[in-house]
């Protein structure tokens, strides 16, 4: 699909760019934002699966540039933004970069160290593996990520702190929910406005970090295994959409953004400009070294060695 036409069948994409974030997904945690106002009294953030950094601008935007601009606030006291992905990104103000893969217990060493023994206020995670289509093995691989995600959030956030998450709706959507629900009194599942519907994502936001009385981190594991099983830690059985009766589990779904702004799945007529013809613009930032590099490396040299064999065959 070509950029502008892309631009008229994707409002958001083509926002983006009009507005200098690097993704759309920009988008989604503005408009969680002003549902839940995640940001309020935020000084201290982590940015899971960040690259190619839409959500570090939006944190880099809200927390820090304006920080810096306080007169009264020293460098010291500037707000700390960790961003991780296993694929670099290019630099963002503000934005302390780590690279590597959040299931790997050193990645979540590498965080800590970062606070140094202070806490997080807040914990965001747009993790998503690449999609191949298996809904079972994309939710699985989805739930791997939450739970990596999970597992830095009981090391790092403070009492009463919030996790965000993009999770994958699907039968083990309720059990998930139990699960976070251990951790956080209070769990909503949201479809930002940006989030398309066709699209199984959604985000938990967690609030009120409140990990159970007696809580070791090293025993989270064991814990989400018991949620849901009859002598578990959970009464609720969350194995489920099927229950009935008092104890199936009602999750808390709602949408958010202005609900009568764009409509993510609707394509929009794209802008007149004086000489009548519509000029996209380009990526803001595209990825640096994306998973698909070598792939069009290899098509591109393959492309050329097509060329080449038939310059050959034409010469000779
Ligand atoms: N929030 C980002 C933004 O606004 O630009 C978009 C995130 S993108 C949807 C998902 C990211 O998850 C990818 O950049 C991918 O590299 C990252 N990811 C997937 N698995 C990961 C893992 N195990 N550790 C770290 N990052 C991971």
């Amino acid at each position: 699909m070509g950029k502008a036409s892309r631009d008229k069948r994707d409002i958001y994409y083509r926002k983006a760019k009009e507005e200098g974030w690097r993704a759309r997904s920009a988008f989604k945690l503005l408009q969680i934002d002003e549902e839940f106002n995640i940001f309020e009294g935020v000084k201290r953030v982590v940015d899971l699966c960040a690259a190619p950094g839409s959500w570090s601008q939006v944190l880099s935007r809200k927390l820090y540039l304006p920080a810096k601009q306080s007169p009264a606030l020293k460098d010291g006291e500037l707000p700390l933004i960790v961003a991780i992905d296993l694929q670099p990104m290019a630099p963002i103000e503000g934005v302390i970069q780590v690279q590597g893969d959040i299931t790997n217990a050193r990645t979540a060493e590498v965080v800590i160290r970062h606070f140094d023994g202070c806490k997080a206020d807040l914990v965001v995670c747009d993790g998503a593996p690449d999609v191949t289509g298996l809904h079972d093995m994309d939710e699985f691989v989805q739930s791997q990520l939450i739970l990596a995600g999970l597992t830095i959030v009981t090391h790092i956030l403070r009492q009463g702190g919030k996790f965000i998450a993009k999770i994958f709706r699907g039968k083990d959507t309720s059990l998930l929910y139990c699960q976070l629900k251990l951790f956080f009194p209070v769990v909503t599942f949201a479809k930002p406005k940006s989030s398309r519907n066709s699209s199984i994502e959604a985000f938990a936001v967690c609030e009120n970090y409140s990990p159970p009385e007696g809580f070791n981190p090293k025993d989270l594991h064991r814990l989400l295994e018991m949620v849901g099983s009859p002598s578990g830690v959970d009464d609720l059985d969350c194995s489920s959409g099927w229950l009935e009766g008092p104890n199936k589990v009602y999750i808390p779904f709602l949408a958010c953004g202005d609900l009568s702004g764009y409509d993510s799945d609707r394509s929009y007529p794209l802008p007149k400009v004086a000489d009548g013809t519509y000029q996209s613009l380009d990526p803001v930032q595209p990825p640096i070294a994306p998973p698909y590099k070598r792939a069009l490396e290899m098509k591109k040299a393959s492309s050329q060695g097509i060329r080449d064999l038939e310059k050959l065959s034409l010469d000779s």
